[in-house]
C-alpha cells in the first residue's frame, strides 16, 4: 500500500470553503477502496466540526521563525469516520478563528502568509521527526505550494528530499504571491537556487510549486490547457514545464451527494425522479415565497469575480421582462456589494426571486435537489462540482463554456447534458435561461434530458485510480 499524506488548507467535513474542501474530504477515501493508503492533514481551526471532536496529540515541538519560536502540535482525530485518518496541525495563535480564511470584515486574514508558511513548516518537521514515512505528499493550491521548495533545497529536510510532491492546482488565480521579505520565514535553503522561489519579483507559491513539484495537475483538463495558452505572467512557466503538467477531471462523492439517502433533503428520489423534483421543488418554494410551480432556476456559489455571480440581476431583469413563468433561487457568500444586488432582485420581483446571502450546506443540498435548471455563468472554472451535483439530483446545468463545464457540460443541441453559452454576459445568461424554458415547456424533452443526467458517472472510482497510477509511476520512477 502506497503511503500518501493529503496536504491541505480544506477537508470536508472539518473545513470547507469551497471545491477544494470537497475534494480533499473524497478523494482520500476512495483511494483508500484502492492501493493507496491515504492521510490527511490540515491546520486545527475552531470551526463547530473540528471542536466536536476528540483529538489525539501525537507530536510536539517548536520551530524557530526569525526571533519567533513558535509552539505547535499535531493531533490525530481519535475514532475517524472519514475513510481516512485525519490529522491536523495545532498553532494557536494562527488558526485558533472559527472561519477558515476571512476576517469579521470579509476580507483576507493579514497574516495570512506567515499561517500559510508555519503550517507547511510544521508538517515537514512533523514528517523529519516523527516515524511517519510517507512515500508522497499531495499538496493542494499555493497555501501548500512551498512544500516542494523546502523538501528539495532546505538543508533541514535533507533526510526526506527524496519524498516525491505531486501539486494540485484547485483554482490558479489565487498565487500567494507574497513580499520577497517572507521568504525569511523559511529554514535556511541552498542560495543559488532561490530563484525557483520569485516570480515577478516576488515570493510566489503558486510558480514555486509548478518549478518544484514531481507533477502538476489540475482539476480538469481543459483548464489546463487554458492555462497553457492564458495564465497571465505564469503562461510561459506552465508551458516550460509542461511534461509534468496534466489535468484529471474531478469527482464526486457518491455517499454525500445521494439524493436517495440525503439527510439534507425533504424528500428521497425513490422511483420517480419527476416527482422527486416537483415534491422538493413544492416543498423550498413553499419555504422562500416562491411560486411553487413554475420553473425554478438556481445559482450555488462563492459570491467572487470568477463566479459571475454579479451579471444575474440583470439577466434576471431581462428574464422577467420577456416571461414571469421562471423563478430563480440564489445562495451565495463573499462579496459584499455583489450580496446587496442579488438582495435587490429578491425585493423587486417578490414571488419570483428568493436570494439567501449565507454559506448553508445544508440549502445546497435542498436547492439542488429542488431546482430544474442550475445557473453557472463562470468567468473561469478550474471544475467545477456544482454542474456534477446538480446532474446528480437530476437538475440541468446552465454553464458557461470555459474550463470544467468544458469537459462536463456540453450543449444539448449536440448531445450533451445541459445548456452552454459562450460569454459571461447579463444577455447570453438570459437567452440561455430561455432556451432552459423551451426545453422546460415540452415535458418530453425535459424528462429525457433530466433522466439521463441523473445517470451519468461523475463518482472519484475513475479519478482515484488515475491518481492511484501516477503515485505509483512518481513513487518507482
Ligand atoms: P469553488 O471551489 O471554486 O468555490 P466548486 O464548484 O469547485 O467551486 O465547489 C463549490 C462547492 O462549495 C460546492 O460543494 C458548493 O455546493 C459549495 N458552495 C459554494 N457556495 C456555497 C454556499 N453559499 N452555501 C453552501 N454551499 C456552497
Amino acid at each position: 500500500m502506497t503511503k500518501v499524506l493529503y496536504i491541505s488548507t480544506e477537508c470536508y467535513p472539518a473545513a470547507k470553503a469551497g471545491g477544494m474542501g470537497d475534494v480533499v474530504g473524497a478523494l482520500p477515501k476512495y483511494l483508500n477502496k484502492q492501493s493507496v493508503n491515504a492521510s490527511v492533514i490540515i491546520p486545527k481551526y475552531k470551526t463547530a466540526w473540528i471542536e466536536s471532536k476528540s483529538w489525539q496529540k501525537v507530536h510536539d515541538s517548536k520551530m524557530e521563525c526569525g526571533e519567533l519560536i513558535i509552539k505547535f502540535k499535531i493531533k490525530k482525530l481519535k475514532k475517524s469516520d472519514l475513510g481516512f485518518p485525519l490529522y491536523t496541525v495545532d498553532i494557536p495563535d494562527y488558526f485558533d478563528r472559527p472561519s477558515i480564511y476571512l476576517a469579521a470584515d470579509g476580507h483576507g486574514y493579514p497574516d495570512e502568509a506567515e499561517r500559510n508558511i508555519l503550517f507547511q513548516r510544521a508538517i515537514l518537521d512533523w514528517i523529519l521527526e516523527s516515524k511517519e514515512a510517507f512515500e508522497l505528499l499531495h499538496c493542494h493550491d499555493h497555501m501548500t505550494g512551498l512544500i516542494p521548495f523546502m523538501l528539495q533545497q532546505c538543508r533541514k529536510y535533507k533526510k526526506i528530499a527524496n519524498t516525491p510532491v505531486f501539486f494540485t492546482i484547485h483554482n490558479g488565480q489565487y498565487q500567494g504571491s507574497l513580499d520577497w521579505e517572507l521568504r525569511n520565514y523559511l529554514p535556511k535553503y541552498k542560495l543559488e537556487h532561490e530563484g525557483l522561489l520569485e516570480w515577478d519579483g516576488r515570493l510566489n507559491s503558486l510558480a514555486a510549486a509548478i518549478k518544484c513539484a514531481w507533477q502538476v495537475n489540475t482539476v480538469s483538463p481543459a483548464y489546463m490547457q487554458e492555462l497553457k495558452k492564458e495564465f497571465g505572467s505564469l503562461t510561459a512557466l506552465v508551458n516550460h514545464e509542461s511534461r509534468k503538467c496534466t489535468g484529471i477531471l474531478n469527482g464526486i462523492d457518491h455517499e454525500v451527494w445521494d439524493p436517495k439517502n440525503d439527510n439534507h433533503i425533504d424528500f428521497n428520489l425513490d422511483d420517480s425522479l419527476n416527482t422527486f423534483k416537483q415534491k422538493n421543488k413544492s416543498s423550498l418554494a413553499g419555504k422562500y415565497g416562491l411560486f411553487k410551480t413554475k420553473m425554478l432556476v438556481s445559482f450555488i456559489g462563492r459570491l467572487a469575480y470568477e463566479k459571475g455571480a454579479d451579471i444575474i440581476p440583470e439577466a434576471i431583469n431581462i428574464v422577467m421582462s420577456k416571461t414571469k413563468d421562471i423563478c430563480f433561487i440564489l445562495l451565495g457568500s463573499g462579496d459584499p456589494t455583489v450580496g446587496d444586488q442579488l438582495k435587490l432582485a429578491d425585493h423587486k420581483y417578490k414571488k419570483n426571486v428568493s436570494s439567501i446571502i449565507a454559506y448553508d450546506e445544508a440549502l445546497a443540498h435542498q436547492i439542488y435537489a429542488s431546482s430544474d435548471f442550475l445557473m453557472m455563468p463562470s468567468r473561469f472554472e478550474p471544475c467545477g462540482l456544482n454542474q456534477m451535483y446538480a446532474m446528480r439530483y437530476g437538475t440541468i446545468p446552465i454553464a458557461r463554456y470555459t474550463g470544467g463545464l468544458k469537459d462536463t457540460v456540453p450543449d444539448f443541441t449536440v448531445g450533451g447534458n445541459g445548456i452552454s453559452f459562450d460569454h459571461t454576459t447579463p444577455g447570453e445568461l438570459a437567452n440561455a435561461i430561455l432556451r432552459a424554458k423551451s426545453i422546460f415547456d415540452q415535458k418530453k424533452e425535459l424528462y429525457k434530458l433530466r433522466y439521463k443526467i441523473s445517470a451519468l458517472d461523475f463518482s472519484w472510482d475513475h479519478a482515484a485510480s488515475n491518481y492511484a497510477h501516477q503515485y505509483n509511476l512518481l513513487i518507482n520512477n
